[in-house]
């Protein structure tokens, strides 16, 4: 029960920061006594901090409370297809330290990724300064309790317990702190969703080397009976189109994942076609167009399926400006079937929502927890 209100208190805390003890009692219906003592052991365990004393017209002077800056952290991780990336949040969700390193995941083995893992970890754990309370990792691919069932563009990576391997390498760094692993579509959605960029209805893709999306009903993450929800890159999108790495063919991913636009496109990588789509070079606007338009053929199946009002397209997507936009959103007004229109956006987050999100993952089970 004591641990029910605890967590109680240090929701409204994050709810409605800064705030007094008097407003949290009349939130939560507890006692001005319980709350000062929850308030108490809540500052012992340094997940609250007093904003400083503030002298009200009469009586005892009253001290706001807000979560603790310099509290314990969540530590996200990300595993991409040529790179890995770690940041630190704070307990309100703010990055405080993040960073990024190449590392080859489509022709190394596991063990080589984590060692680049631990690397950038220590260096933005160092960065922050601050106690990591819990790590959360993010992986493009199908994941089962921490278990990476499938992941097509990490060949290698296939039933590799993420989380377990995680948590064994980092423990030198961190200690034993609980790891968990998720599908960096659903923690890209997740940041977003903390942001405010989404709202309650929304599909969220994360277009990359693989396409994936991030699915909120409601307000809440749906995944589907076994977590596996939101494969968008493996619909199909033009059934005599060519094989796909997950053995299928005609596959989103193969007409609008990053590595087709760039080849369409003529260029080498995602800075480059950035810098191409802000010139509106022909080749690129064409290739943009094209990918948008399969884009939008496989988000209209999607949104005829679940009336979601709105897209935000995040990852390499956010970065490819308006001629993406425009393509996916007329797709998506020729095919969805009723008149309200759906609305496209372009991530704020961009590249990094997914790495946000697992950081940001950690720290809102620990608020939760309480
Ligand atoms: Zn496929």
């Amino acid at each position: 029960m004591r641990r029910h209100n605890r967590a109680l208190v240090l929701q409204t805390v994050a709810g409605e920061q800064p705030v007094s003890r008097a407003r949290i009692a009349a939130r939560t219906g507890l006692t001005r006594g319980t709350v000062s003592s929850l308030v108490d052991d809540l500052l012992a365990a340094g997940l609250v901090a007093e904003l400083g004393v503030t002298r009200g017209g009469t009586g005892r002077p009253a001290s706001p409370l807000q979560l603790n800056r310099s509290g314990p952290a969540g530590l996200g991780l990300e595993i991409g297809v040529e790179t890995v990336g770690a940041c630190v949040v704070d307990l309100t969700g703010a990055v405080r330290a993040q960073a990024q390193i190449p590392s080859p995941h489509r022709t190394e083995a596991p063990a080589v990724g984590l060692g680049a893992l631990v690397s950038v970890a220590a260096r933005v754990v160092a960065g922050a300064g601050l106690p990591v309370a819990g790590v959360g990792v993010a992986v493009p691919g199908v994941l089962a309790d921490g278990v990476l069932e499938r992941a097509p563009n990490l060949p290698r990576w296939r039933d590799v317990d993420v989380a377990a391997r995680v948590g064994e390498v980092l423990a030198p760094e961190v200690g034993d702190v609980p790891v968990t692993a998720g599908n960096e579509a659903d923690l890209g959605a997740l940041a977003e969703h903390v942001t405010g960029s989404g709202g309650d209805d929304v599909l969220y893709v994360s277009g990359g080397i693989g396409v994936g999306a991030g699915i909120v009903l409601d307000g809440r993450a749906f995944r589907g009976a076994g977590g596996r929800a939101g494969e968008l890159g493996h619909v199909v999108v033009d059934a005599a189109g060519p094989e796909c790495s997950c053995g299928g063919s005609g596959c989103l991913e193969s007409a609008a994942g990053l590595e087709a636009l760039c080849r369409a496109a003529g260029v080498g990588d995602l800075d480059a076609l950035t810098a191409a789509a802000a010139r509106e070079e022909r080749p690129t606007v064409e290739a943009l167009t094209a990918g948008g338009r399969a884009l939008g053929i496989a988000l209209a199946g999607a949104v005829n399926l679940l009336d979601v009002p709105v897209v935000v397209l995040g990852g390499a997507y956010a970065r490819l400006g308006r001629v993406l936009q425009k393509a996916v959103a007329d797709e998506l007004a020729r095919r969805v079937l009723w008149r309200s229109p759906v609305e496209v956006r372009m991530s704020p987050l961009g590249p990094d929502a997914a790495l946000v999100g697992a950081a940001v993952s950690v720290v809102r089970e620990l608020v939760r927890a309480g």
